[in-house]
């Protein structure tokens, strides 16, 4: 054998938010197996845990005594190298710790928890006699449950180290370690029957086969749906195809095939929904707009720069996508899709897969755990489309091409709790780094962010102003509700001119949209006499009244309570409800209309994705005439005939206390307005508003984002906010308002020192106690110069580890969150 470098140790990644990696020695027996990527068992204090090898090293460094490796568990990666430097780079990034790296970057079905499961073989050829006591009391406990967990073992034997018992038991083949890639999650078969060939070749013979089967009618009806199916050039039919078509069973399936009339045979189907299997449509021809675009796109890919399409809602950027797509496949390099988690269950998802099929791999978060395993197995082996929500990204791609980000300026591309909190269209651009790959970003509202990086050069920018197909951009039509309060216009909170244009539009059998701000007046339940209002228990919120169920709730928390019949403050049994909602516009939209069919989409009604889908279908088919939603309905949402949108109350976003506040009204506006008047018709929006002339609402009004972009740009920077300066938010938290009151000052006055004035506050959040933890806000705002950023970070774990090991601030949580959203 050829001499080789002696590796002796190993740095590992355990699954804990631990500040740093820990290194094991190698035993020599286990040194063969040793290799990056893959599982060990090691032990830590007083446990053992299954960790991941990301280092080899033939020497090190280290203070304290290593100990050693006890276990192997995996004889193959389950990571690439890429993927290793991608965790790297985040944890460094976001100030979050490996393990909370990995576990969000790894599917739960290949978690590293010491949760190995032990299979029994096949308990009738065991030889009891060969066994030692302690391999004796494992398989006779198998005998029983079939599976152990390796922790399970450890207390049956009563012992911490039981793997060398466990690899024996494999070795005499009596048990088998379930890899979690491999084994922890089974595979679904399906069974597809078909005639056997002798038939299929001499179709005389079915009726010997006929008249075998005669006196069963089942028999009978399988036989010829198969072969009817045959002459249509369908071989093979799935079992539950034929069961739901004839309503027959799989004894009649066992009767044919025994007669040797039939095959039965099991394939492994995927658990991936969604993705139509079968055959795929040709792509329509591009448009000179798109053609065009795609030209820029190229040539800026050409000079090796990412880049940023900006296209006004309805240009037809997915079908721009989908050419770099092809493109791209034909490279054979893997292309990763990602979209806001809401935009995949719409029609985005099922444009694509009716050209690229089964080349698709869909990825949310809605998966169960063997879906995503066998998800990420396939991505391993180079399955050409990854598209999903921001955590697609940890997939373990080979060779990465094409990352399209589209609504890149969405939110929730933003990871915001737990750690590590990151955002996945920043995180993409470093992954596209990794790979050599090349990004777009696509939006009609691009973020401060990437259009700034655009007008500076480092990104390329391509514009699309014009809606596919000729279709004009929907007019905007402003309504004051001062006025409208003022003589006596509104109905509820529904202004004469919205009320005559869903008139209007109902007449002409078109659909309509309403939109209210989810962070808009939630309704509450209010004394009339008093003015107290319910709050939750263990937030400082109001909770909302839901009249479906009668009740008063939290958001933040989930608290419910019933209503109460008199006021708990005063006993006045006058209260009100403050404030409206979803729920009820919907009410008052059907008591204005009822006729037509109302329904809305919000965080209640659409809680899951069926729930959600259903709602899009029901719309889609026009068995709802108004809907009524929250931000849910901005998303990517395409239907064709949606004749007005109405947006209620533009105030609530435009006044919301956050920087971004004016940029995400700028975007929601302009993405709900965009929902209207897809097809061949020219859409009507309602804006109501308090403000009608606020510079939003006017540059909403005649689209014109440069405009908005540039006086933003203006304010951020003389309020020292991004994207000109950097931003890290550090938010302590704990149960007694005074120690974290104090925590946070010591850690303020702690950074102030190297960090100076570039340290704001703390002060209490908007929200100042959530789920019964008190709230303390510290700011760190930081010129754009990469060494004041690395200080600062530095800096601020240095303190946070200050902070948590002086005494009486031990259980204070410190969150960090660079580059907030
Ligand atoms: P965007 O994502 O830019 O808002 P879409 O990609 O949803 O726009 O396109 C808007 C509409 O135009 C969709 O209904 C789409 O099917 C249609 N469309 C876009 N490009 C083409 C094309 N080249 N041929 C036919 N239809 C197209
Ligand atoms: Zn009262
Ligand atoms: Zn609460």
């Amino acid at each position: 054998m050829e001499k080789k470098p002696q590796i002796k140790y190993v740095t590992v990644v355990l699954p804990l938010a631990l500040p740093n990696n820990y290194t094991y020695e190698i035993p020599n027996k286990l040194a063969d197996e040793i290799q990056f990527g893959i599982r060990v068992e090691v032990p830590l204090r007083n446990k053992l845990y299954a960790a991941l090898v990301v280092e080899l090293h033939e020497d090190v460094q280290i203070e304290y005594k290593t100990r050693k490796i006890i276990s192997v568990i995996d004889q193959l990666p389950i990571i690439t190298t890429k993927q290793y430097e991608l965790w790297k780079w985040i944890t460094k990034y976001y100030s979050a710790s490996m393990g909370e790296v990995m576990n969000v970057a790894l599917p739960s079905g290949m978690k590293l928890t010491s949760e190995t499961i032990v299979v029994l073989h096949n308990s009738e050829e065991i030889d009891f006699q060969e066994l030692n006591d302690d391999e004796f009391l494992v398989t006779e406990a198998l005998t029983i449950q079939g599976e152990l967990r390796i922790d399970e073992i450890r207390k049956i034997l009563d012992k911490k180290t039981v793997y060398p018992v466990i690899k024996s038991l494999v070795d005499k083949l009596i048990v088998y370690v379930k890899e979690e890639l491999k084994a922890r999650y089974k595979e679904k078969k399906k069974s597809f029957i078909s005639l056997q060939e002798t038939y299929l070749e001499n179709p005389d013979l079915l009726t010997t086969a006929l008249d075998l089967c005669a006196r069963s009618e089942k028999q009978t009806k399988t036989i010829l749906l198969l072969y009817q199916k045959f002459k249509n050039g369908v071989t093979s039919l799935r079992a539950s195809e034929i069961t739901n078509e004839l309503g027959v069973d799989s004894s009649v399936f066992k009767a044919l095939e025994k007669k040797e009339i039939i095959d039965i045979r099991k394939e492994v189907v995927s658990r991936i929904p969604e993705i139509k299997e079968g055959p795929t449509t040709e792509m329509s021809p591009l448009s000179p707009a798109q053609e065009k675009a795609l030209i820029g796109i190229n040539s800026h890919f050409a000079e090796g720069k990412h880049v940023l399409l900006h296209g006004v809602t309805g240009s037809g950027k997915t079908r721009v996508y989908m050419e770099l797509i092809r493109e791209c496949l034909e490279q054979e390099r893997q292309i990763l899709y990602l979209l806001p988690e809401i935009a995949l269950t719409t029609q985005v998802v099922n444009r694509l897969s009716e050209v690229f099929g089964n080349q698709i791999g869909l990825y949310h978060s809605k998966l169960n755990n063997h879906q995503r395993v066998e998800l990420w197995k396939s991505c391993y082996e180079g399955k050409p489309i990854i598209l999903g929500a921001r955590s697609s990204l940890f997939m373990p791609f080979q060779d990465l091409g094409l990352i399209i980000i589209d609504e890149e300026h969405d939110p929730s591309f933003k990871q915001n709790d737990p750690n590590p909190r990151y955002n996945g269209r920043d995180t993409a651009v470093y992954l596209a780094g990794l790979h050599g790959a090349k990004v777009v970003l696509g939006t009609a509202t691009p973020s401060l962010e990437s259009y700034n990086n655009a007008l500076s050069q480092k990104y390329g920018l391509v514009s699309m102003t014009e809606r596919y197909g000729n279709v004009q951009l929907p007019e905007i039509e402003v309504v004051d509700l001062k006025l409208q309060y003022r003589s006596g216009q509104m109905y509820e909170f529904v202004s004469k001119p919205l009320r005559e244009a869903i008139e209007d539009a109902l007449a002409k059998d078109e659909q309509v949209l309403l939109f209210q701000n989810r962070r808009g007046f939630s309704p509450t339940i209010q004394c009339t006499q008093c003015e107290w209002v319910s709050e939750c228990g263990n937030c400082d919120v109001s909770l909302t009244y839901h009249q479906f169920r009668s009740e008063l709730r939290c958001h933040y928390c989930g608290y419910r309570e019933q209503i109460p019949s008199s006021c708990p403050s005063c006993g006045h049994t006058e209260l009100v409800k403050r404030g409206f909602g979803t729920e009820k516009i919907e009410h008052v939209i059907q008591e204005l209309f009822p006729s037509a069919k109302a329904a809305r989409m919000d965080y209640d009604t659409a809680n899951t994705k069926n729930a959600m889908q259903d709602i899009i279908h029901r719309f889609e088919d026009r068995e709802i005439d108004i809907l009524v939603g929250t931000q849910m309905i901005t998303k990517g949402l395409d239907f064709d005939n949606i004749g007005l949108v109405g947006i209620l109350n533009a105030d609530s976003m435009i006044q919301f206390p956050d920087f971004r506040a004016h940029e995400r009204a700028f975007q929601l506006f302009t993405q709900v307005a965009g929902r209207a008047g897809r097809r061949q018709k020219k859409g009507r929006v309602i804006l109501q508003t308090f403000q009608p002339t606020h510079p939003i609402i006017l540059e909403t009004v005649s689209y014109n984002f440069p405009r908005f972009f540039q006086r933003e740009m203006k304010e951020r920077k003389s309020f020292i906010y991004p994207p000109h300066f950097r931003m890290v938010e550090i938010t302590l938290k704990h149960k007694q308002a005074k120690t974290v009151f104090d925590a946070a000052n010591y850690l303020s006055s702690d950074l102030r020192q190297y960090l100076k004035n570039r340290i704001i506050g703390p002060s209490e959040p908007g929200i100042a106690r959530i789920r019964g933890f008190y709230l303390q806000r510290i700011l760190v705002k930081l010129e754009k110069k990469q060494s004041v950023i690395d200080l600062a970070k530095a800096k601020i774990l240095e303190s946070k580890h200050k902070l948590q090991s002086a005494p009486g601030f031990k259980s204070v949580r410190v969150n960090i969150d660079v580059d907030p959203y």
